[in-house]
Formats: structure tokens, C-alpha cells, sequence
């Protein structure tokens, strides 16, 4: 019943290195496909003609910065951005565009008559992107609008062969260090993109929106990455589950058994917590990883339990932590309080799900036993400190492997009677079934207060105290 995320951190960090010659192709297998196609069987072949052929066998021609290399690459039809680039004559940091064109207009000074080759329909270096750049970084303005973010991250893919003719030119024609087509041309969109929106950044990691351009289509992608808040909450019902629950009738289409809400219970602690903050970061959806879970008939009480809320693709991220935790616990209507929120991230969210707390619980229960009240004291007080061996209990054994768990009593004590009804307070290690601690689960606890008093335990209720985490 946790619902996890669908998207994978893991797998945009791997982009960091986008732009800037990494040989990860985060579209290889995508490209894969695409290749098998009769199109670059052709390409292929034109490339074989332009570079095989013995009159442009490339060791008759030096590379660049030689005159004769700079005039075979303006020949060919480099353009300005790339001649800039690949010359070797580029000094300072001005655009690429500027250097390519100083060093066209020396080369037309020394050979007045040098001309681009009439076959030459763009550039072959870029494919004529860099001329596409201004165009780019519009597209990537105008799919930023409304998106509330700093940090962005960008990520450029271009075709395998495109990729690889640009390195055979490049090792034949450019000059020795050139820098790479694609952490050039990543580099010219992002400065484009700066100068029409002041005051973001770009990053290699951790962005809060990721944009993905396919040089093939000028398709662009953006992804908003999700926003992660910790904080902790306070279960005060015994009648809501801790994650949305969808309707055992219609699976959450919507029913009559649901009131066509979809759900099998009209609110949860994820609906409660989450819902307010999704409305209020335009989020599109969200996931909630709580350390651990209580029964829906159980409370949590004490500091509460940690929980990281995550806000898929928020359109803002700035949160008044304060009014929303206002907000939230007043919709709440006393079901729940939150307290502590903060920006989280991921990896907090693999921490609070590895966290393996100890938890303190009150339980009541009846029990018609017959000893007199010292005695069944005592013989409860024997479990104090004990390890229990839990058979998976009956009532959760549909989705969980039947197994036997070892779980230690850390401590147990404030025993308390009153006519049939025992409570007592008792800390456990993480994971322990305290319910069947307590009646037994027809001996699939051992050992257990039902044991220990040779009677029939039913528990009243349970109440988590504290969880002992952070
Ligand atoms: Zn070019
Ligand atoms: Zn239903």
C-alpha cells in the first residue's frame, strides 16, 4: 500500500555531466532504434563520400590553426560559432561567433578568392545548430513560463552519428584541444538563455527543473523535479489510514460503496498533509514515505512520526512553513497535527525508510485471568527485556511472507488494572507486532502476555508514545 515514487533520482544525476563530452548518452537506446532506419544507411554513405574520397584523404591537408587547414574548413562550409571553436585562434572569452568571424574575414584577406565549396549546404561541424541557438533558448524561455525556479539544469541530445562525424572532423580538421560540439553548444544555449532570465543558474546537479533538447527535433523537455518537505505528525483518529487507500470495490474508479471518491476511507494522513501543499505549489501529485506506519485504528502520539511529503512537478517552491502547517492542521479538524516542517530531499526519504526506530506504546486489553494481581504482574514483568519470536500475524499474512521475526521487549513497565482491563507501557524494537505481543495470535507470539497469564487477551486499543528516531 505505499505508493512510491515513479520517477528515479538516480537516473537524472547522470546527467551531470550533459554538455560536456561525457560519453553517457542518456538516449543510446532510444537512438538504437531509431538508427535502424534507411536514412542513416544513407547518411553513412554521404559520409563516405565527403571524407573517404582521396581528394580530401585528410593527412594532404594540416589541421587547423595552419592557413591551409582554416581555408579547407571555411571551404567546407564550417560556420563562424564553429570556426571559433575548432580554428585554435580563439583568445578570450567573447562569443564563438565573434572569433569565427575574425578569423574568416584574415583568411579572405590573405586569399581574397577563397570561397565555400557550392555543395556545401550547412555547416558540418553543427549541422547549422549554432545558428538555431537563439531560436532554442526562446523555446526554452517560453517552456519555463510560470515555473517558479533557480537552479536548472540542461541536458542536449544529439544523434550517435552526429556525434561521431563531428569527432572524425574534428580529429582530422580542428585544431588540437578544440572543445567539443556539444559542451559548446550547450554552453552558447545556457548563455543565451541567461540573458533572458536574469537570476537563474545553471547547475551539473541537484537542478529544480531539468531541460532535455533533442537536436534532431529542437523538441524540448522539461521536467520539474519534485519538491521534498519533512515533517512529523500526530495521529489522533483511530479511522484513517496513513497512505490513500483506493476502494476495495471499484480499485478507486469511483463507486457507490465509495461515494465515487475512489477511496475505501474518506481522508488518510497522506490526503490530509498532502492535499493542502499540492494545492498550494500548483504540485501535480504526491507520495508519502513515512518512518514506518501505525494501524488505522492506532494513534501516534508523543513528537509524532517523521514523514517526508513529496510534491510532484510544483510549479512553486517557495513554502511558508508556518501558515501551512497552520492550514493543514486546521483542515484536519483534530485527525492529525503536524509539526516541524522543512525542505527535505530525496535521500532523506531512503533514510526515514531505513530508519529502524524503537517505538514506545501504551496498550489496553482484557484479560480474564486468575491469578491475583501481584502474581500477573509479575509473570507480565517476565517479558520485559525478552526476545519475541513472531510467526507473521494472521491478519496481515495476505501481503506479507510468512516468516518468524525476532524482536526484543526493550522495556516494559506502569502496569495497570482496573476490574478485566490491563494496560501497561512497553518499548519495542522497530518492527515488533505489539498487538500480538499482547493475545498471542493463536501462539504465533512467543512468548506473550496470553502466555504468560494462560488466558485470552483482546486489545482495547494501542497507542504509539513515541518513536525514538532523530
Ligand atoms: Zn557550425
Ligand atoms: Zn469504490
Amino acid at each position: 500500500m505505499v505508493p512510491e515514487s515513479d520517477e528515479d533520482d538516480e537516473d537524472w544525476t547522470k546527467y551531470a555531466d550533459v554538455g560536456y563530452a561525457s560519453a553517457y548518452d542518456p538516449w543510446a537506446d532510444l537512438v538504437e532504434v531509431e538508427d535502424s532506419n534507411e536514412e542513416d544507411e544513407e547518411f553513412d554513405e554521404d559520409f563516405d563520400d565527403d571524407f573517404d574520397e582521396d581528394e580530401l584523404r585528410p593527412r594532404d591537408i594540416p589541421r587547423c590553426p595552419s592557413t591551409t587547414g582554416i581555408e579547407h574548413v571555411i571551404q567546407i562550409g564550417t560556420c563562424d560559432a564553429c570556426l571559433g571553436r575548432i580554428s585554435g585562434t580563439r583568445i578570450g572569452g567573447g562569443p564563438l561567433e565573434d572569433a569565427g568571424s575574425r578569423v574568416r574575414a584574415d583568411a579572405l584577406e590573405r586569399d581574397p578568392d577563397l570561397v565555400v565549396n557550392e555543395d556545401s549546404e550547412y555547416c558540418p561541424f553543427c549541422e547549422d545548430l549554432f545558428v538555431d541557438v537563439d531560436i532554442i533558448a526562446t523555446r526554452i524561455v517560453e517552456s519555463l513560463n510560470g515555473i517558479e525556479f533557480t537552479k536548472a539544469q540542461l541536458g542536449t541530445h544529439f544523434s550517435k552519428e552526429h556525434v561521431a562525424n563531428e569527432e572524425t572532423l574534428r580529429t582530422n580538421f580542428a585544431a588540437i584541444g578544440s572543445r567539443p560540439l556539444k559542451a559548446s553548444l550547450t554552453k552558447a544555449i545556457q548563455d543565451a538563455v541567461l540573458t533572458k532570465v536574469p537570476g537563474m543558474v545553471w547547475v551539473k546537479e541537484k537542478p529544480e527543473v531539468m531541460i532535455l533538447i533533442d537536436t534532431l527535433t529542437l523538441g524540448i523537455n522539461v521536467d520539474i523535479r519534485a519538491l521534498f518537505l519533512y515533517g512529523r505528525y500526530r495521529k489522533l483518529s483511530r479511522e484513517i489510514p496513513q497512505t490513500r487507500w483506493p476502494c476495495r470495490s471499484c480499485r478507486g474508479d469511483g463507486c457507490e460503496a465509495c461515494d465515487d471518491t475512489g477511496q475505501q476511507y474518506p481522508a488518510s494522513i497522506q490526503s490530509l498533509v498532502c492535499d493542502p501543499l499540492v494545492e498550494a505549489l500548483s504540485a501535480s501529485g504526491d507520495a508519502f514515505h513515512g518512518m514506518g506506519r501505525e494501524d488505522i485504528d492506532v494513534c501516534c502520539l508523543g513528537q509524532g512520526r517523521p514523514f517526508v511529503a513529496e510534491l510532484k512537478h510544483p510549479l512553486k517552491r517557495t513554502v511558508d512553513f508556518e501558515s501551512l502547517m497552520e492550514l493543514i492542521n486546521k483542515q484536519a479538524n483534530g485527525q492529525i497535527e503536524i509539526t516541524g516542517l522543512r525542505i527535505s530531499n530525496r535521500p532523506e526519504v531512503a533514510r526515514i525508510k531505513e530508519t529502524k526506530a524503537e517505538k514506545s506504546y501504551t496498550i489496553r486489553f482484557t484479560c480474564d485471568h486468575a491469578f491475583s494481581q501481584e502474581e500477573a504482574e509479575a509473570r507480565i514483568m517476565t517479558l520485559n527485556g525478552k526476545e519475541l519470536e513472531q510467526q507473521t500475524p494472521q491478519r496481515v499474512s495476505h501481503r506479507r511472507a510468512d516468516k518468524i521475526r525476532r524482536r526484543k521487549v526493550i522495556s516494559l513497565g506502569d502496569i495497570q488494572f482496573e476490574g478485566n482491563e490491563v494496560q501497561f507501557l512497553v518499548r519495542c524494537e522497530s518492527g515488533t507486532y505489539v498487538k500480538e505481543l499482547v493475545h498471542s495470535d493463536n501462539g504465533r507470539t512467543t512468548p506473550s502476555v496470553a502466555g504468560v497469564l494462560e488466558a485470552d487477551c483482546e486489545v482495547i486499543w494501542l497507542v504509539v508514545e513515541d518513536i525514538h528516531a532523530d
